[in-house]
């Protein structure tokens, strides 16, 4: 395990077998109470370590990483986002946001439209939000499944498990393909979200984030939190873990996905392109016929 991993080892979830989400939480701070200050100097040398394996990811164009964000609404997946991927080089790294399918999304199999938006080698993906919504608001709002225009005969009971199935199947075969997957749950309590609508609903500058939607799914609270531990335990794996991030105080949140990130980076054993010898040649060449120019 790396010294990146400081932060994020304890939130690492690569098996599903008894995993339970209220054994995480959303409160935790790992014993650490660090200034507003302090917390902002570490994620800056973490976002600093980031850029750089990112660099080589890029340049050695070989391998992509997928980065997953799930969460409830409010429990700050855009922030963390900004901030996380912050010293990126934005040529590097593609952000995407799923929201309801459109008529187009729905006329074809349900991981269609995300697998359009997979990076390419040598880039970071960024999917806010993801094929996961399938088997959480699917799941918890069955009249969506009902609108997905699938033949009857293939919805069945064993409709979600075999959801499960195929999305962890998915992430075998990127894995395979040397994609790696690292998937996100930002875990937010009930009471921090009240307090951040609140939020949203008092301060000016902060409306625009609040939508009545957001409150209403509020109301399925219990439904969602059962449907994410019941997608964890199923596709939690070795090759394509889950972190499931407390999320109650953005600074931490922030640090274990840095330090998530840089984890999976430094895993990847990354380096940047060997010249070789007639490679070396030519440019020694070059050098010398630049310098050879006057002026
Ligand atoms: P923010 O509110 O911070 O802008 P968001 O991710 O909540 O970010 P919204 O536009 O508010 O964005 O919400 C997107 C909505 O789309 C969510 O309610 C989500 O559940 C829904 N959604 C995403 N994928 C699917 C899907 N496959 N089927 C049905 N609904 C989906
Ligand atoms: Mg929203």
């Amino acid at each position: 395990m790396s010294k990146a991993a400081k932060f994020s080892r304890n939130y690492r979830v690569e098996s599903g077998k008894g995993f339970r989400l209220k054994d995480v939480d959303p409160g935790d701070t790992a014993g650490l109470k660090l200034e507003k200050d302090h917390a902002a100097e570490l994620l800056d040398k973490g976002v600093e370590v980031l850029a750089e394996l990112q660099d080589k990811l890029y340049a050695q164009d070989r391998r992509a990483l997928l980065l997953v964000f799930q969460a409830m609404d409010a429990a700050g997946k855009d922030g963390t986002i900004k901030h996380v991927l912050s010293g990126v080089n934005p040529q590097g790294c593609q952000v995407y946001s799923f929201k309801a399918p459109s008529a187009e999304e729905l006329d074809h199999d349900f991981l269609w439209r995300t697998t359009k938006c997979l990076p390419e080698r040598g880039r970071i993906g960024i999917f806010n939000r993801s094929y996961y919504e399938e088997v959480l608001v699917v799941k918890v709002h069955p009249q969506i499944l009902a609108g997905q225009r699938l033949p009857p005969e293939l919805v069945t009971k064993k409709v979600w498990n075999e959801r499960y199935e195929d999305i962890a199947s998915f992430e075998r075969y990127l894995a395979r393909n040397g994609v790696a997957v690292v998937k996100f749950f930002l875990h937010v309590s009930k009471k921090e979200q009240k307090k951040r609508f609140l939020d949203r609903l008092v301060e000016p500058d902060k409306n625009w984030k609040f939508s009545l939607g957001d409150a209403e799914e509020r109301k399925s609270w219990d439904a969602y939190q059962k449907a994410y531990e019941d997608a964890i335990r199923a596709t939690a794996a070795p090759h394509a873990p889950w972190y499931v991030v407390p999320a109650d105080n953005k600074w931490f949140t922030r640090l274990v996905v840095a330090s998530a990130v840089i984890e999976a980076l430094e895993k990847m054993d990354l380096a940047y392109p060997e010249v070789d010898e007639a490679k070396k040649a030519e440019l020694a060449k070059a050098r010398e016929a630049l310098e050879a120019e006057k002026g």
